[in-house]
């Protein structure tokens, strides 16, 4: 679906993404991941013919960005990083207006802005002047737009930003509801929100790729063991008398190589908290060993901390 070889773009002078080379299969959702200025916005531009590349390879659907811009711009929907609405007309109004921009048959516009309102639940704001909506909807109109024409690949640039815990859920909902009809390209800069959304990541440093696979591989090489969270309860004991039993009874089991005191998970006489780190999962021998010392384990959880990951990630180099 995506052919990306060897892009380079700059500005001016400045190098901006290159060598850059990709390819993403027909059907997949797949995470742009990178910090500020990584050059998540100036790939996913390019993807969207909005922006030639300096060089290099960008096929979408079999067309090429530079030679066949148009029939490319017919196969991609894009939600730019601040998307331009026109706060004078009403949501229905825009989406009819986007949807002729994008040549849908004159006789279909009125159906196809009725089922991108609904897939987007903005039926209940069609009729609001788009400037009076608040941000969550304005995303949500931004995607509506951009898959009112039923375009085959669609590129989210940064679809969460700015949004608050209620409307990232509902948006991941929505990005992952394209699923099926659409290829998708979604950039963050925050590993959480791609990794919950996304089939495969690539990871994006001074425009080049770090790293691409799946999440779970990211996590498993990079961190190369695992950080498991343990509550006990010590009865008959004060926390720091818990603590020290705790950490006594996990740093002696075998492949543990640190322990460290957390804040108690809960509150509670001889109650505990502990962070485990160790060379592979040894949760069920830790169990153990705590239970034959007298630690009731009232909470065993292996933590998943996709940020570390991310940090380790972009400042130890990939995996090899
Ligand atoms: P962000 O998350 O901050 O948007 P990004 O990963 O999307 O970052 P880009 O916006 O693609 O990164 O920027 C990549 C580099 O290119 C940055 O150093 C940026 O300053 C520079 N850049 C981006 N747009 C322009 C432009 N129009 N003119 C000059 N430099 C630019």
């Amino acid at each position: 679906m995506i052919e990306i070889e060897e892009l380079y773009k700059y500005y001016g002078g400045r190098r901006a993404v290159g060598p850059l080379s990709a390819r993403i299969e027909k059907g997949e959702i797949v995470g742009l991941l990178g910090l500020n200025g990584a050059g998540k916005t100036t790939t996913l531009r390019v993807l969207a013919c909005d922006l030639l590349p300096t060089s290099g390879t960008v096929r979408v659907g079999g067309y090429d960005v530079v030679e066949r811009p148009h029939e490319v711009r017919g196969k991609v929907g894009y939600l730019p990083d601040r998307p331009p609405l026109y706060d004078d007309m009403t949501v229905e109004e825009y989406l009819a207006y986007a949807a002729r921009l994008k040549r849908v048959g004159k006789n279909d516009v009125a159906r196809r802005v009725a089922e991108v309102e609904e897939m987007t639940e903005l039926g209940k704001v069609k009729n609001q002047l788009v400037g009076t909506l608040s941000h969550g909807y304005r995303q949500r109109l931004g995607i509506a737009q951009a898959i009112v024409h039923r375009p085959e690949l669609v590129v989210l640039d940064e679809p969460i930003g700015g949004l608050d815990p209620l409307q990232i859920v509902e948006m991941r909902g929505l990005v992952r509801g394209l699923r099926g009809e659409h290829t998708v390209i979604v950039s963050s800069h925050i590993l959480h929100e791609i990794s919950e959304t996304c089939d495969r990541i690539f990871v994006i440093q001074n425009g080049e790729i770090l790293w691409s696979g799946r999440e779970a591989d990211l996590s498993s090489q990079v961190e190369q063991g695992m950080r498991i969270r343990v509550t006990v309860r010590v009865a008959g004991s004060d926390g720091a008398g818990a603590l020290a039993r705790a950490t006594a009874l996990a740093g002696a089991v075998p492949g543990v190589s640190s322990v460290e005191p957390r804040d108690a998970a809960e509150s509670g006489e001889g109650i505990a908290s502990i962070e485990v780190l160790a060379a592979s999962d040894v949760r069920d021998a830790l169990c153990r060993a705590l239970v034959a010392g007298d630690a009731g384990v009232l909470e065993v959880s292996r933590l998943r901390d996709l940020e570390t990951t991310f940090r380790a990630l972009l400042e130890e180099g990939a995996p090899s």
